[in-house]
């Protein structure tokens, strides 16, 4: 059992701000398939700013992971995010898998990443997630070279731990696939995904959020902005927001502030 600052379980709501990166870092063919840049792009335009309404509307802190990439197609997101009292952490540049790409590319995805944040005057992330949760030893290797708190992208314990690669240990604060919107709403033209009934989400997430009280751990759900974004799907997830607030004895929390 863990005790948390404010409450008996912690909560924490991630958003991975893929959008037209999630297609670009996939193959150079994406470039001129307008149609699904144009669905990542939603994402920015209309997920985000009915995601950041319904997190004020329950005085929620979050946690954005936003490829440089999609930072520097839409300026003025970070602005917003941070305005918002969010947290917005790394997720590579163009969301290149660390699995699919040489050494060289995944140290340029992270530096990339960083500076582009920098730039635009976003604070030094503390944590770090791999696109697709694919991490490799190189990458391991550069998240404790760059110093980050922590990372959120394996799956060893639905606990934060200690993920280790040889002498070398980070924070993870894990994820997995069940506790994520893609897998269920993800469908494309391509195949995988399927167009799932949102109603499933809120009962799993629901199930999932009281084990979680039980066993006093934290946990968290993993969405994207143009996938949870639509609003049939984000009315399930304000309802799973309304069921954890009136267990009121929650702490919802940036996974920074898990980290600390
Ligand atoms: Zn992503």
């Amino acid at each position: 059992m863990t005790t948390f600052p404010n409450g008996n379980t912690a909560l924490s709501l991630t958003f991975d701000v893929d959008a037209e990166a999630g297609w670009l870092g996939e193959g150079e063919e994406y470039a001129r398939r307008l149609t699904i840049l144009s669905e990542g792009r939603y994402g920015v335009v209309r997920g985000v700013p009915r995601i950041l309404d319904l997190l004020a509307r329950h005085h929620i802190p979050a946690t954005f992971f936003v490829p440089g990439y999609t930072a520097e197609q839409h300026p003025g997101l970070v602005d917003t995010l941070l305005e918002a009292g969010h947290e917005i952490a790394h997720h590579g540049y163009l969301h290149l898998r660390s699995d699919k790409v040489s050494a060289q590319a995944q140290a340029e995805e992270i530096e990339r990443g960083l500076e582009v944040f920098e730039r635009l005057g976003v604070p030094t992330p503390r944590g770090y997630r791999s696109t697709s949760w694919e991490l490799t030893p190189e990458t391991f290797e550069l998240l404790v070279k760059y110093g980050f708190a922590y990372d959120s992208s394996c799956m060893g314990d639905d606990r934060p731990y200690l993920e280790r690669w040889g002498d070398l240990e980070i924070l993870e604060i894990p994820v997995h696939w069940s506790l994520d919107d893609w897998p269920r709403f993800g469908w494309n033209i391509d195949g995988g995904g399927n167009v799932a009934d949102p109603a499933e989400m809120r009962r799993a997430w629901i199930a999932e959020f009281e084990s979680a009280r039980a066993e006093r751990r934290h946990t968290s759900f993993t969405m994207h902005p143009e996938v949870i974004g639509r609003p049939y799907r984000l009315a399930e997830l304000e309802r799973v927001v309304e069921h954890v607030v009136a267990a009121g004895d929650v702490w919802f929390a940036r996974l920074d502030d898990i980290a600390a």
